[in-house]
């Protein structure tokens, strides 16, 4: 599933080539992301508008538009293996699990591919962005996320650190290949308690949160199934994963082998060495 470093390579991707544009037509060969809005119903409110602006917060993409006098946000979600996509010019054949096609006023194209179907568009006005948006938790890249703010999120909280990186109630953007590489990183066994954390392990995580997330956008992401950039091209931070997807080969700093669990319903890389519990 595309994480912040993913997300925010798309959104730098797209931000160039579509702000300014205008929405011409759209056409639709799934209704599975609109949730209870119909196609004609989406169609018509996204067609003739501007994207003034295009922003992630947290996995979200949002598409800042303006139709007439009225502005408003289309949210999209890309959850497990949705892509999109650009095209300055008209492709000789759309891209494969193509669910949506977005032409622009200037002959270009954004295709949105889905191969699970889990991906989701929700059109929110002003007010309704502001209620959407207060559900997510603190930007971990943002000036906003301190080390007193981390802090400060931990205290009183006894779930697990690996559950606590994964609820975007707290820190918004960080999924399961990010948390693991995290954790690996930081030396914590992802099932620690957050009570057990010193000053100095939180610390250092918050240093090491805003480390990988950094070094992932600086690779592009990872693309260890579908992840594509708005381009089409896969990221590179794959080849820097140290853990994740790393069960049965040896840990790159002490050579013991890395293990699979499952923390908080999640398929979870971590070694036993350097993250003893
Ligand atoms: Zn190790």
């Amino acid at each position: 599933m595309p994480e912040l470093p993913e997300v925010e390579t798309i959104v730098r991707g797209l931000q160039g080539p579509l702000q300014g544009l205008v929405i011409e037509s759209i056409e639709l060969f799934s209704t599975s992301m609109l949730g209870e809005v119909t196609a004609d119903d989406f169609i018509a409110a996204l067609t003739d508008s501007r994207i003034k602006k295009i922003e992630r917060r947290g996995k979200y993409i949002l598409f800042k538009l303006q139709k007439g006098q009225k502005s408003f946000t289309l949210a999209v979600h890309l959850r497990m293996t949705g892509n999109l996509i650009y095209c300055s010019k008209r492709p000789m054949t759309r891209p494969r699990h193509t669910r949506a096609v977005f032409l622009f006023h200037n002959e270009s194209f954004l295709f949105f591919t889905d191969v699970r179907k889990f991906g989701s568009f929700r059109i929110l006005d002003d007010n309704q962005k502001t209620i959407f948006l207060s559900c997510l938790g603190v930007e971990p890249l943002s000036p906003a996320f301190s080390e007193q703010t981390l802090q400060k999120l931990i205290e009183g909280k006894k779930t697990s650190i690996k559950a606590f990186l994964l609820n975007q109630k707290y820190i918004c953007g960080i999924g399961n290949i990010y948390a693991d590489e995290i954790l690996y990183r930081s030396s914590l066994y992802p099932e620690k308690p957050l009570p057990k954390l010193s000053k100095k392990e939180i610390a250092n995580l918050w240093h090491n949160i805003r480390e990988v997330l950094m070094e992932g956008i600086k690779a592009g992401g990872t693309s260890t199934r579908d992840y594509r950039n708005a381009a089409g091209e896969k990221g590179d931070y794959q080849k820097h994963l140290l853990v994740y997807g790393k069960a049965g080969q040896k840990c790159r700093r002490c050579c013991s082998i890395i293990q699979r669990i499952k923390v908080a319903g999640r398929g979870t890389y971590y070694c036993p060495g350097c993250q003893p519990n």
